[in-house]
């Protein structure tokens, strides 16, 4: 597989992910950006056969429908994310395919599997293909994605328990902003020392799993 990032120069610091089959010019793209050119300008020649989403808010899916036309490529987002009533945060997406967890989708010779990690949002999902775990907006280094309520960041730390806690730590993860860097043997200490030293009631929002860490975006 070959992976390209795509880092955008926006306020967020979106990144996306173009994976390509080694084998073939089959490609996936992981998350659609605002103005998408960044994209457009790297895909000429691939053949997409798929847009993941990792979740429906706007900074990760407002090109979706430039892309759409452009690729002519099926959308699938988690089920629980499907459909939403759009704000100034959220998108309407309506998907060629509901990602339930363990769905899996092949390009060329390559199989990416899907893991639902609610929290962030309900139907958040990652992807993990080899040794590499798109997160979306689940964890980025040193910390968890933010929440707006104690329910919401409750359920993203049990989410995260029962899945990206369990996989081997030798995984690379590349979030939806920032340039990423870690795997998930640097999560998992993170989040044990968090879980016996600092989990407290009603925490949300911005939670960092270790004390003085740096933000890299
Ligand atoms: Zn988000």
């Amino acid at each position: 597989m070959n992976l390209k990032k795509v880092f955008f120069n926006n306020s967020f610091k979106n990144t996306s992910y173009i994976l390509k089959s080694d084998l073939t010019n089959e490609s996936i793209l992981i998350d659609v950006p605002e103005d998408p050119s960044p994209i457009i300008d790297n895909i000429s020649g691939l053949d997409i056969k798929l847009i993941l989403l990792t979740h429906h808010h706007l900074d990760h899916t407002g090109g979706i429908n430039t892309l759409r036309k452009h690729t002519n490529a099926p959308i699938a987002i988690g089920k629980d994310d499907s459909g939403s009533e759009p704000d100034d945060r959220i998108a309407y997406i309506n998907p060629d395919i509901e990602i339930k967890n363990g769905d899996t989708f092949n390009f060329g010779e390559e199989k990416i599997s899907s893991i639902s990690v609610p929290g962030h949002t309900k139907g958040s999902n990652c992807f993990l293909i080899n040794k590499s775990l798109f997160t979306g907006d689940v964890i980025f280094p040193g910390r968890a994605g933010r929440t707006d309520s104690e329910e919401q960041f409750d359920l993203s730390v049990n989410s995260l328990k029962n899945t990206l806690y369990l996989l081997d730590e030798d995984i690379e993860f590349y979030p939806g902003h920032g340039k990423g860097g870690e795997t998930l043997k640097d999560f998992q200490n993170q989040f044990k020392y968090f879980l016996s030293n600092s989990y407290k009631k009603g925490m949300h929002g911005v939670v960092w799993w270790v004390d003085g860490y740096k933000e890299e975006w």
